[in-house]
């Protein structure tokens, strides 16, 4: 398994949308800690010269967090510019030429993914994939039929430890302490299980809606967009059995079993919805039914947790943006003191945005002569900083060929599994109004469960912390 670190960094869609939110960033913070020593080839078909490429990271930069003037002129210095088409082979002949003499190529599909293909069968025929590394941005397939065809077409020219499934979910600070928080403990492994947690739960709540990406977003859906990939990936590292070590593949083995276990969706497990105003979005097809919201509840037939529900909850124009998991742990089989409805006594709260916080719900004695007592919550851990973009982690990674941050195969297929039998129209999308929490039948999804957590958000302490 080659562990060199790659020597030409090839960025596919370098004029587009995700390049100039995400990428450039990205690329001059590795600049910036010495990470990205090479040539840095950017290809499009928007006829531009090198120049206007700078010139769009620069304007990138100054929108994103910032420019680094050291960093920048040095990113700037290895930066070239390739037009082409990516349907036309001399793209890729010039691509091998520019290439020079790197062993160890890393491309880099930020592109639709109607255009994966054709670059990757490019890439081959040029010679370009020799030694090379590939990163594949999301969306992986639209079902699961079409994710095993791109599986296969990747297969013929990359081993599958040279291909980088993006989810930049995985490369977050908190995403990633939700990991460590599991298994760098050892008082939650003797309670993570059917016999103490009642429930768990995982709401992604976007106040916005399309932001101008109708098109994109009528094609793909709540499902696809985020629920496949991110809620899943979340998902797993809440339940999956701890990992025999921190190798990729000790871990992706460990979500891929977690995977295994959960039953494909049927039309009783999930609730869609459309926010009201959607069809008059640009790019959205008049009668669309396509999901802005969707709820799930997920069953994972395992020892651990058989029995235990676990819900979903992604959509857009909700009233707050926040990712937010909330572990219900079972109440004490007798009241003693408080009068028994009071929801969950005890619960583990992971917050993952806008900032994260790591808590244990509980109850205390109030001061008096009564027995009578409160909630609080004990927070382990509060912070408000992205520390690294995910994008500067996951690319940063893949330069080193690590992919522990990155999907497996049998992964990306095992999640499509579960997901199939619910895609397209099987349930209908309901109507919600913008600033709701979604259609009301969701409700009925989660009434036996304690209902939906719906995360509030404080406003930042003075402190900054
Ligand atoms: P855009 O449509 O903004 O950019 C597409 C890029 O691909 C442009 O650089 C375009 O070049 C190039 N391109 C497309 N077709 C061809 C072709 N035939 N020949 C040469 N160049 C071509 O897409 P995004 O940046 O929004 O998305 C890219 C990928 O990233 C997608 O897979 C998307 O799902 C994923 N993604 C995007 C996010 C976002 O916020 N934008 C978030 C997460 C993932 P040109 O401009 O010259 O036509």
């Amino acid at each position: 398994m080659p562990t060199a670190k790659s020597d030409a960094f090839v960025f596919f869609g370098a004029t587009g949308d995700l390049a100039y939110k995400q990428i450039f960033p990205a690329l001059q913070a590795l600049t910036r800690d010495g990470k990205l020593d090479m040539p840095v080839i950017g290809i499009a078909r928007s006829g531009w010269k090198v120049a206007q490429l700078r010139k769009r990271a620069e304007d990138s930069l100054r929108e994103h967090g910032g420019v680094d003037k050291a960093a920048f002129a040095k990113l700037s210095g290895q930066m070239q510019y390739l037009d082409g088409d990516y349907n036309d082979a001399q793209t890729y002949d010039k691509l091998r030429k520019a290439l020079g003499d790197a062993q160890h190529p890393l491309h880099y599909l930020a592109i639709p993914p109607s255009m994966f293909v054709p670059v990757v069968k490019g890439l081959a025929a040029s010679g370009c994939s020799q030694g090379a590394r590939v990163i594949v941005e999301k969306p992986f397939g639209r079902d699961l039929k079409s994710a095993q065809a791109l599986n296969r077409t990747l297969h013929r020219f990359f081993r599958e430890h040279d291909i980088f499934r993006i989810d930049h979910y995985l490369g977050k600070e908190p995403v990633q302490n939700l990991l460590y928080f599991r298994f760098a403990n050892a008082f939650l492994e003797p309670i993570w299980n059917r016999d103490n947690i009642a429930s768990m739960q995982i709401t992604m709540a976007e106040n916005f809606g399309v932001q101008g990406r109708g098109k994109f977003y009528d094609e793909v859906g709540a499902l696809r967009d985020v629920v496949q990939n991110h809620m899943f990936q979340v998902l797993a590292l809440l339940a999956m059995d701890p990992p025999a070590n921190r190798s990729a593949d000790a871990m992706r083995d460990e979500k891929l079993r977690l995977f295994r276990s959960m039953r494909p969706l049927q039309p009783g497990d999930i609730v869609r919805g459309q926010f009201d105003g959607y069809l008059k979005e640009a790019g959205v097809a008049k009668k669309s039914t396509v999901e802005t919201f969707a709820a799930l509840r997920i069953h994972m037939d395992t020892w651990r947790w058989a029995g235990v529900p676990f819900f979903i909850r992604a959509g857009k124009q909700l009233p707050v943006k926040c990712t937010e998991v909330l572990v219900r742990l079972k109440n004490p089989p007798q009241q003693v003191f408080d009068s028994p409805d009071q929801g969950a006594v005890n619960f583990f709260r992971f917050r993952l945005s806008p900032n994260v916080v790591i808590s244990l719900g509980a109850r205390v004695k109030a001061p008096g002569e009564a027995m009578k007592g409160h909630p609080v919550e004990l927070v382990a851990h509060r912070d408000v900083r992205e520390a690294m973009a995910p994008y500067e982690r996951l690319l940063g990674d893949a330069i080193d060929g690590d992919s522990a941050l990155f999907t497996r195969d049998d992964c990306v297929e095992e999640a499509w599994r579960v997901l199939d039998p619910i895609l397209g129209d099987k349930v209908p999308a309901h109507k919600y109004k913008p600033g709701s929490w979604g259609p009301k039948e969701a409700n009925a999804l989660i009434d036996g469960a304690g209902g939906w957590n719906d995360p509030r958000i404080e406003p930042a302490p003075k402190d900054g912390k």
